[in-house]
């Protein structure tokens, strides 16, 4: 199909689709590799970047045990889409060696990919409704398109208030599977079997490792 006009020539500026994951991925899960499947088809992207944070902010101000190795969750990742086409991992964050902002993710990745490139930043509803407290969110959602998908027990965009920097965020519905990765350590550190929850060599990769005992 031949395009005219303005979608022609903007048709012809971007060159590439990108999406992007961030997450603490610890471990990566069938939640995860299912959103960005739905969202990678839904939109027609040209790929999805996974960015484990090397020293989430979140979790930074948690209480709770201590998040997995930069080096053991990236492995994961690599596990769960070495066999996907067109899901790459992304060592943006890791390689920053401070905190990880997604305001400094997607504004390296905007320096690596430049503006040929349309950069999706995809988040689970919880995520979304989080934004708010997040560093710099306005600046954010003016670097990127934010994709909103649904996860068991959140909310849609439309829902949140009217000055909320995710409320414009696509929404795409995905395979709403109630999976989460505390889940799964807890599954773990009980003896209890997580297949079904991960993939099965990133289960491998958990037992081998003596992850979440
Ligand atoms: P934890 O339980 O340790 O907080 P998590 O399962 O929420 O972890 P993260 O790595 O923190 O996983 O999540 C990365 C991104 O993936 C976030 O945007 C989160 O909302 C989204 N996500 C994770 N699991 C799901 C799911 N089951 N459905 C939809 N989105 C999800």
């Amino acid at each position: 199909m031949e395009l005219t006009g303005a979608n022609s020539s903007r048709a012809s500026r971007i060159s590439s689709r990108i999406g992007v994951l961030g997450g603490t991925f610890d471990p990566v899960h069938n939640g995860h590799i299912g959103i960005a499947t739905a969202v990678f088809n839904v939109l027609e992207l040209t790929s999805v970047l996974f960015v484990p944070a090397d020293r989430p902010w979140m979790k930074e101000l948690s209480t709770g045990p201590g998040v997995s190795s930069i080096d053991h969750r990236m492995a994961m990742v690599d596990l769960a889409i070495r066999d996907r086409e067109g899901f790459e991992l992304s060592t943006v964050d890791a390689d920053r060696g401070r905190p990880s902002y997604s305001v400094d993710t997607i504004s390296d990745l905007r320096e690596v990919f430049g503006h040929a490139s349309e950069l999706f930043l995809i988040l689970g509803a919880d995520a979304l409704e989080e934004l708010p407290r997040w560093r710099d969110p306005e600046r954010l959602v003016s670097m990127c398109t934010l994709v909103c998908v649904g996860r068991p027990g959140s909310g849609l965009p439309e829902g949140l208030p009217i000055n909320h920097p995710g409320r414009k965020a696509q929404f795409v519905s995905g395979p709403m599977l109630p999976v989460s990765a505390t889940e799964i350590r807890a599954r773990e550190s009980e003896g209890l079997p997580i297949d079904g929850f991960v993939n099965n060599s990133v289960a491998a990769y958990i037992e081998e490792n003596g992850l979440y005992q």
